[in-house]
């Protein structure tokens, strides 16, 4: 099987955090070898993480004022893609 674009998105949380299974994980990563956007879409996901951890470690914390406006709206953005 394939995985669309669509559903590299929606594991890449999964991924990053490891919980994928190894056919899964093999699946992703081929898909990213073929894919220029999903590379980039996880290189930008990956320093939105790094950026935004504060931020979701604790979701009743403040935003710090460090974390770019746009990174926070990229990240509200994708969970907003799994409604
Ligand atoms: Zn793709």
């Amino acid at each position: 099987m394939n995985m669309t674009c669509r559903e590299v998105i929606d594991f890449l949380m999964e991924y990053l955090s490891g919980g994928l299974s190894t056919s899964e994980r093999a699946e992703f990563e081929r898909h990213l070898t073929d894919c220029p956007d999903c590379t980039a879409y996880l290189r930008s996901y990956e320093e939105t993480i790094k950026l935004g951890k504060a931020v979701f470690a604790d979701p009743g914390a403040p935003v710090p004022q460090d974390v770019p406006e746009k990174l926070v709206q990229a990240i509200l953005a994708s969970r907003r893609q799994d409604m």
